[in-house]
């Protein structure tokens, strides 16, 4: 089936978003709907933001949004107008402490997956840095290299999903992303070029253990990032269904609670241990799920859910405290 692509009008593309849990962002800008990386382990499709638009998505050539994931994109080409005409009358910004104010790009898009999005990803950068917001920017694909002289700037933090490098596994998982050996390689060129990075070493797959973390995380370290967010692989839902049609057998270990809490646990308290032998456990930040509620100690969950990243913000540095951090503890 060929991709199938177009425009899409939004009225307000500035939302307020809830990823300050993960501590992300306050705010959320997605420069299209659908994604043509089509991730096999992508929660987008399942979300209101998909599952809301069927039959919108219908009256395009999309029947199913769930199951062709990965085969259709609509721009949002107006987002840099309506930014600038929203921007110029907000008086109110939501600052809260994890989320710290700042604006993702994106939560349910690639912004850079392609020339198109990348050229409304440079407008959007461009009227929210006028407006002097601060700027998350996430991404699988290398061409935000492109636009360096606008990313390396205070207010500008650029991070890269890979959660591992490995080209063929990875291949397998993420199909249409671009390979994970040159996501590592953007991020140390933009490391050379002065640019504040950061890494989603998620979601991981559950054949990676401890060796694979401290190899991972040491390589990650060269690129001296401000802060290194991960979560394991959830197939839990619609995702674990296209993730075994896609053929990823080991999906099946992780398809129902419990084995996938169990991978969740034996994984952080791997890469904890990794981060720990190499002495980079303060960047080190956990993206502890929902579920993990009776799993996990409540007040490690608390920590996690409402802890602000270390990452320096211009006007604000967040003191990490050893004696604060906790380590994973399983509920009795
Ligand atoms: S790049 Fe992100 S939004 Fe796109 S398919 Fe992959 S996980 Fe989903």
């Amino acid at each position: 089936m060929a991709n199938i692509t177009g425009r899409e009008e939004i009225v307000n593309p500035l939302q307020k978003s809830s990823l300050n849990k993960k501590g992300l962002c306050d705010y959320v800008i997605n420069v299209a709907s659908g994604c043509l990386h089509g991730c096999t382990f992508c929660y987008v499709p399942s979300t209101p933001a998909i599952r809301t638009k069927q039959m919108q998505l219908k009256s395009k050539g999309v029947n199913d949004p769930q199951i062709e994931w990965g085969k259709y994109l609509f721009i949002r080409d107006e987002i840099p107008k309506k930014l600038d005409n929203i921007l110029s009358r907000k008086k109110k910004w939501v600052s809260t402490l994890a989320g710290k104010g700042v604006v993702l790009l994106c939560s349910g898009t690639d912004p850079y997956q392609n020339q198109t999005t990348a050229k409304i990803t440079r407008e959007v950068i461009q009227i929210l840095l006028k407006y002097d917001k601060r700027v998350r920017i996430l991404t699988r694909s290398p061409l935000w290299l492109k636009d360096l002289d606008l990313l390396v700037h205070p207010n500008v933090t650029v991070g890269m999903s890979i959660p591992a490098i490995n080209d063929e596994l990875m291949k397998r998982i993420e199909p249409f992303a671009p390979p994970t050996s040159l996501r590592y390689q953007a991020l140390l060129e933009g490391a050379a070029a002065g640019c504040r990075l950061y890494a989603a070493i998620a979601p991981t797959p559950p054949q990676m253990g401890f060796e694979d973390f401290l190899t991972h995380l040491g390589l990650l370290m060269q690129i001296k990032p401000e802060v290194l967010f991960w979560e394991p692989i959830n197939a839990r839902g619609t995702n674990g269904k296209r993730m075994l049609l896609a053929g990823l057998e080991f999906a099946n270990s992780i398809m129902n609670k419990t084995s996938w809490a169990e991978n969740f646990l034996r994984q952080w308290e791997q890469i904890e241990h990794a981060s720990q032998v190499l002495g980079c456990m303060d960047l080190l930040h956990i993206w502890a799920d929902r579920e993990l509620e009776g799993v996990v100690d409540k007040d490690i969950l608390n920590y996690w859910w409402y802890k602000p990243t270390v990452e320096n913000w211009e006007t604000e540095v967040f003191q990490y405290s050893d004696e604060s951090r906790p380590i994973l503890k399983r509920s009795s």
